[in-house]
């Protein structure tokens, strides 16, 4: 049975005191659920060591990224052995903010999945189109293309410990979510892909979360989709309410 997962990407937001307060929040009210969603918490590498220990064992915590080295002259890069060492047990890799203002290509991610999974962390891999290429109708072949090139080099044993999260790029920090059908579209697609690769066993328990404007309001309708197993959530995951209204949205 694959994991239903709700994870909140921070960014480059909240100072390390905000960031505690915030965390505090929020495992306060997760502390008293009792539904089997995976929470995840990914805040910035300066807050991960602190957020980690101010949260109870319901909340797991994730980077936001790693460096695709494995150690030595890289400054002010943050390798995944320096990652697992603070008690994270994710790495967020591909997030299109990365792709689009880092330059971060699919041999990039790949060489950062791979040191990722080598540290035992579970990568969180992004994926996603931008407008133009939904609107040309190459959203599936992009969509391929970044899964083929990303996480493909992959064992079968590798890759079940990395979660999909397919975030459509003109959904992110828009105010514009996909469509529930466009979702499932996409999710649907995106489990027959890894079922071709890695067969069906191992496509039925990857969880392939969404993201893109997700909120409490329209998260319900998002995670009633068979193929959507959670959602990777970004302005919504900084207000612990409202985190919570997506968290309790299954
Ligand atoms: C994200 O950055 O991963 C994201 C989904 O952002 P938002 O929820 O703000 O669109």
């Amino acid at each position: 049975m694959r994991q239903k997962i709700v994870a909140g990407n921070w960014k480059m937001n909240k100072n390390l005191q905000e960031g505690l307060e915030l965390a505090k929040e929020i495992d306060k009210l997760v502390s008293g659920l009792t539904n089997d969603v995976k929470v995840i918490l990914a805040p910035p590498f300066t807050h991960i060591t602190e957020v980690k220990k101010a949260v109870g064992s319901k909340i797991s915590v994730s980077s936001q990224n790693c460096a695709a080295e494995v150690s030595g002259a890289y400054t002010g890069e943050v390798s995944a052995s320096m990652i697992k060492s603070t008690g994270a047990e994710y790495a967020i890799i591909g997030h299109s903010e990365r792709r689009q203002y880092y330059g971060e290509t699919d041999a990039i991610l790949l060489k950062k999945v791979k040191l990722a999974l080598a540290n035992g962390l579970k990568p969180i891999f992004c994926i996603g189109e931008v407008l133009e290429e939904r609107e040309s109708g190459k959203h599936f072949d992009v969509v391929k293309s970044q899964i083929v090139n990303g996480v493909f080099e992959l064992t079968a044993e590798e890759f079940k410990n990395v979660v999909l999260a397919y975030e459509p790029v003109w959904a992110i920090g828009t105010g514009k979510t996909a469509s529930s059908d466009q979702a499932q579209e996409m999710h649907k697609f995106i489990r027959e892909t890894v079922a071709a690769k890695y067969g069906q066993a191992v496509a039925d328990d990857t969880s392939i979360l969404y993201g893109g404007s997700c909120k409490a309001s329209n998260a319900k309708e998002l995670f009633a989709n068979p193929d959507v197993d959670g959602g990777l959530i970004g302005g919504a995951a900084l207000v612990a309410a409202e985190f919570l209204g997506i968290i309790t949205a299954f």
